[in-house]
């Protein structure tokens, strides 16, 4: 494994889910040997380009123990998780089993079976509303919201993980807002209920929705929406197979930031979606959300320079574009 491209053998948790699959494909076209690990809960047999699928549940550590003995992976890539803000708020229970407990479930199978390296779907949602964006890896950790705080946790775990056993090193990726889909647009997001914001926008322009509500106009920000950093899923992607390589070539334990470093308001994204889709559709001003910091842009020098990350789709028009591709394809899904 060392030395970069040579064949791997990586175990994907939720690799059928959105941002899992996109990886699974990254990998796949590397020659990568994958195995998807995935409940199908959010995700789809559908969405898993290269590999194997292995429909099962974290939280059954029996199949989990067994698979993982089988498979022998070199490094596990963990993205199974509940990820929507507002619903953490209402049900947090679910967001610490399904994401702290499943994470420290999986740390403890990984030390059980002698699998050492772990990738670590982290999130923006960690900072809250600390630090000044763009947002350093170095700022204080202050979720507003069960979800932040289930994978603040999670990394908690990760850390003195790493501090008491020389043989288990991880990274640890703190997603900003991924959007975007396939260039081919084979695989995208395919919630059954859409939360995120890109993903409604182009849904009431299709006209699945009447309209789309502005969650907030009285935040302190110029135009009083808030604020992300929204980044093609494509180029997060591949700063997963960059991580990997760190890994196998010796890298510390690490945390980095996955962004683009400038951000767009909800309103800037309702314009460049009217624009990209041709379609007026109809937005209304609507309350806050609860749990919503008001903006979240991430620093992301470390990430350049340590893992030679690049952006190379930093651009919501293409990000948008390619996400309108594949939602005009997912009703024949
Ligand atoms: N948002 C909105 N209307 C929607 C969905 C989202 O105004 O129908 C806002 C949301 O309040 C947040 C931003 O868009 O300020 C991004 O939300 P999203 O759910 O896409 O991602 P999050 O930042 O919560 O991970």
């Amino acid at each position: 494994m060392e030395g970069g491209y040579s064949q791997v053998k990586i175990f994907v948790t939720g690799g059928a889910g959105y941002i899992g699959s996109h990886v699974v494909k990254a990998l796949g076209e590397q020659g990568h040997d994958v195995l998807v690990y995935d409940n199908l809960v959010t995700g789809n047999r559908w969405a898993v380009l290269y590999g194997s699928l292995v429909e099962a549940d974290l939280a059954d550590r029996k199949t989990l123990v067994e698979i993982l003995r089988q498979f022998k992976p070199d490094a596990v890539m963990h993205f199974a998780a509940s990820i929507v803000v507002p619903e953490s708020v209402a049900h947090p229970v679910k967001y610490y089993f399904n994401n702290t407990a499943c994470t420290a479930g999986l740390i403890k199978a990984m030390l059980e079976c002698g699998v050492g390296k772990l990738i670590f779907s982290s999130t923006a949602a960690v900072y809250g509303t600390s630090g000044v964006p763009p947002i350093k890896e170095t700022a204080p950790l202050a979720p507003i919201n069960p979800y932040g705080t289930s994978k603040m946790m999670s990394e908690v775990i990760l850390k003195d993980t790493a501090l008491a056993h020389d043989d288990f090193r991880y990274v640890s990726l703190r997603y900003f807002n991924v959007a975007g889909a396939d260039g081919q647009a084979r695989i995208g997001q395919a919630y059954k209920e859409a939360t995120h914001l890109i993903t409604r926008a182009l849904k009431t322009a299709k006209g699945e929705m009447e309209r789309l509500d502005i969650y907030g106009t009285d935040y302190p920000t110029p135009d009083g929406t808030c604020i992300r950093d929204y980044i093609h899923v494509e180029d997060l992607a591949g700063a997963h197979a960059l991580a990997l390589d760190y890994l196998a070539s010796g890298g510390a334990s690490e945390v980095f930031n996955l962004g683009y470093g400038h951000g767009f308001s909800v309103r800037e994204v309702v314009s460049a979606v009217r624009k990209i889709t041709g379609i007026g559709f109809s937005v209304a001003e609507a309350g806050r959300r609860e749990g919503d910091p008001p903006e979240l842009v991430a620093a992301n020098e470390k990430i350049k320079a340590v893992l030679g990350w690049k952006p190379l789709r930093d651009d919501l028009d293409h990000i948008i574009r390619t996400a309108w591709r594949w939602e005009m394809k997912l009703g024949g899904k």
